[in-house]
């Protein structure tokens, strides 16, 4: 009998004994490809030398020392690390230790920023239907996804949604990409004026949407035009690249790739690559200048912060991501695996839309390709696929639709940045096989 909380409850998971590049391995020797990084997490595969090696280092000189009395070398270096990469603006760099924590200090650091400029009355936070932004309670508040907030309502802050830029489901027919990007950003400046041009706090979303709908990107120009009306009305612009950030889409940060710097960037997963729970807020100088102008300080905190175990993780990885120039590869590879799931998965009757950047694909399933309609959740279709992967040696992570038919059932793909051609093809080929032994006898 286990007494670990999520074992006890997924009795049968298999026990993770050793990880090894692309591969874990079970206790039984079975090794299974990690084809979504657990989930987005593992940047550069698993046992990767040159991490171990600064891991090991770090841990014979300081372990941890407490942000309160201390800074430490190494998570200054990470700091000049992160601002020296980052787009021009975000200038500052808060160290946390996840992607939850880092909303949280995120959405504080909003609030905090307009106290600070004798806006106090500004406290509403918009941000978008299926979306994840974490699971502690203002993250979960701010994120869209009602199967995971419902049962938790009483307990969360008031916050707004509008629709994400999510062109499979939301794209009217024959609507160009400008169109659409400009209908869905139209949402945000509504809704600021219904709650009062001088109530708003900050807009949120993630830049390439992850755990809720898989890798979905904004079409061209719906990001920009979200900057823009943030602007129009001093409402701060937070891009939440817990998932999709740190490499991930073939530019360090995927925002690049839309043109656009926000005034807070949320980081993590990709950051330490599993070494470590790390994770960080960008912060732009405008923000910081408010604190350093202002009270002194930001009113926050947490125990493990700048941890220097996990700054040393954070910093090694990005070491090995410049050194062995891995952007180029998850570029390269990103490209290879759009051509082989499109192979493989492209006219397979039960899959609707291929989508994402890089390395961050997603698979969407519909019961019926022609009406997108998904299939309905009791079939457990994400419990299905993922049963069937792991059978085939193939870990991806798999999420179900929404009652409300808003989604289907998806499948991220989220390889190590140090995959191979040939990996990419084992990958695509057991997804597929797992796919077609997953909704044999549902349709
Ligand atoms: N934001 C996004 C976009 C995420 O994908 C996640 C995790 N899936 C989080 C925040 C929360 O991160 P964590 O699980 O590290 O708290």
């Amino acid at each position: 009998m286990t007494h670990i909380l999520h074992r006890a409850i997924h009795s049968k998971l298999p026990v993770a004994v050793r990880g090894q590049g692309i591969e874990i391995f079970d206790a039984d020797g079975k090794g299974y490809i990690d084809a979504s990084g657990g989930a987005a997490v593992s940047c550069l595969g698993h046992a990767h030398p040159a991490v171990l090696a600064a891991l090991h280092e770090q841990l014979d000189t300081m372990a941890y020392a407490h942000t309160g009395f201390f800074t430490t070398d190494v998570a200054e270096r990470l700091a000049d690390r992160l601002v020296d990469d980052a787009p021009k603006g975000l200038d500052h760099v808060y160290l946390v230790s996840g992607g939850s924590e880092a909303v949280e200090a995120a959405l504080k650091m909003a609030r905090q920023y307009f106290v600070e400029k004798g806006e106090p009355q500004r406290r509403h936070i918009i941000a978008r239907r299926q979306s994840y932004h974490g699971n502690t309670l203002g993250a979960l508040a701010t994120g869209g996804n009602e199967w995971r907030r419902s049962q938790f309502r009483p307990l969360l802050i008031e916050t707004h949604h509008i629709d994400p830029c999510y062109a499979y489901r939301l794209r009217h027919e024959g609507e160009t990409d400008e169109a659409f990007a400009a209908r869905s950003a139209q949402q945000l400046e509504d809704k600021i004026l219904e709650l009062g041009e001088d109530q708003v706090i900050a807009f949120v979303a993630e830049t390439v949407v992850g755990a809720t709908s898989g890798a979905v990107p904004p079409v061209a120009d719906y990001l920009k035009r979200i900057r823009a009306i943030c602007d129009r009305y001093g409402v701060l612009l937070i891009l939440d690249e817990v998932m999709c950030g740190m490499g991930r889409t073939g530019t360090l940060h995927a925002c690049e790739q839309d043109g656009v710097v926000p005034d807070l960037m949320t980081i993590a997963k990709g950051l330490g690559g599993g070494y470590q729970p790390v994770g960080a807020v960008l912060l732009s100088g405008k923000i910081f200048n408010a604190f350093a102008n202002g009270s002194g300080f930001f009113q926050h905190g947490h125990t493990y912060m700048g941890h220097p175990m996990a700054a040393a993780a954070g910093l090694a990885v990005q070491n090995v991501i410049r050194n062995e120039n891995l952007l180029a590869n998850v570029d390269a590879m990103g490209d290879h695996l759009e051509t082989r799931l499109i192979e493989r998965l492209g006219n397979h009757n039960h899959v609707g839309d291929i989508r994402g950047r890089g390395l961050f694909r997603g698979v969407e399933l519909v019961r019926d390709r022609s009406n997108k309609t998904p299939f309905d959740p009791s079939a457990k279709l994400n419990v299905r696929i993922k049963r069937e992967a792991m059978a085939r040696g193939l870990m991806v992570y798999p999420m179900g639709g929404t009652i409300d038919g808003q989604t289907g059932d998806h499948v991220l793909l989220a390889p190590p940045f140090i995959v191979t051609d040939r990996d990419i093809d084992t990958i695509a080929e057991r997804l597929g096989d797992a796919i077609d032994a997953a909704v044999a006898g549902l349709a």
